[in-house]
């Protein structure tokens, strides 16, 4: 049996190392926040970003506003108001580490970027290949989707406009869009034709590579679920003005697995390569 003292020390050696798990990834803290921000969920992700840029942890923040109708383009704010002039989930694909080259070649060194995970692996490439301190604050992400199809899909499922609604939301299967003062929502599995062909292959939903990782899978409506996963992530993430509470991390790791199955399916139903043509 263990000595008292050699239990003590497993404890604090267990408390300096990260957990590892097969699907969240590498994390030291997973909970649950709502801030008082009413953003897509809790609205921790502008409320990050509010208080880094306040900290002087970055001066300049890659994040995603809709320019016309349900269009979106990266912008970069350096200030709270326009932070949150850009809070809120578009479900698209929103070319996010272009606009972090542009910056970085104009000389910008210290940045925050809100990405998805497909993003969050670009961005740590860029990171290596400069001397820019980068903070990733990547978002869980099932699928994104196409404007125009997603545009189609909805007016022929919903009669509604893509590029009339306001807030749209994905959770537990469903799409919801907020049109005028009323909702109207469909099962996701119906705009499957919509979604982008390469999420298919996908199997990263939690942004892994990310500094701190937000969604909303795991928390109850109006919260966020908060991954940090390193020193950089902590730091940014302690202090944090939130009403916290425990994430459910078992359903975290059900979608997380579901789309690792699901990488996997496109794989084996991908068409076999024809050797002939490819030695051409
Ligand atoms: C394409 C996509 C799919 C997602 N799918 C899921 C999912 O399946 N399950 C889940 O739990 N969560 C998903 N999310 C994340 C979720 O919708 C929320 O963004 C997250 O919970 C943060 O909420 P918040 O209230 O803290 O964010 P807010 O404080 O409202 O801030 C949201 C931030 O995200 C940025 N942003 C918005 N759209 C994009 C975009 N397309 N690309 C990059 N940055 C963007 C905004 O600029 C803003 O900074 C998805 C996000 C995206 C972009
Ligand atoms: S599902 Fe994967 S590839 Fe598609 S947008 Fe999300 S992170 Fe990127």
């Amino acid at each position: 049996m263990p000595s008292k003292q050699e239990n003590t020390e497993e404890k604090k050696e267990a408390a300096q190392k990260p957990i590892e798990d097969e699907d969240l990834g590498v994390y030291w803290d997973l909970f649950s926040a709502k801030t008082a921000i009413d953003g897509q969920d809790g609205g921790v992700v502008s409320a990050l970003l509010v208080k880094g840029l306040r900290e002087g942890l970055f001066d300049s923040a890659i994040v995603v506003r809709r320019v016309e109708g349900y269009c979106a383009e990266a912008v970069v704010a350096q200030t709270a108001e326009e932070v949150l002039a850009a809070k809120g989930t578009k479900y698209l694909r929103v070319d996010v580490t272009k606009k972090l080259r542009e910056i970085i070649s104009q000389g910008k060194n210290r940045i925050a970027i809100v990405c998805t995970p497909c993003q969050a692996g670009t961005t740590r490439k860029i990171q290596q290949t400069t001397d820019c301190e980068v903070t990733i604050i990547g978002l869980f992400c099932y699928e994104c989707f196409k404007h125009d199809k997603l545009k189609e899909a909805l007016q022929a499922r919903l009669g509604v406009d893509l590029d009339s609604v306001g807030k749209t939301q994905v959770r537990q299967g469903k799409f919801t869009a907020q049109v005028e003062d009323r909702e109207v929502s469909c099962k996701v599995r119906d705009l499957h034709g919509a979604s982008e062909v390469a999420c298919g292959f996908c199997d990263d939903f939690t942004s892994r590579l990310a500094d701190v990782s937000v969604g909303s899978v795991g928390s109850k409506p109006g919260y966020s679920t908060v991954i940090v996963r390193s020193k950089f992530g902590e730091q940014l993430v302690h202090g944090l003005e939130a009403d916290i509470a425990p994430a459910d991390k078992q359903e975290i790791a059900k979608i997380s697995k579901f789309k690792k199955q699901r990488a996997q399916n496109s794989l084996l139903t991908t068409r076999k390569p024809d050797l002939a043509q490819l030695s051409e």
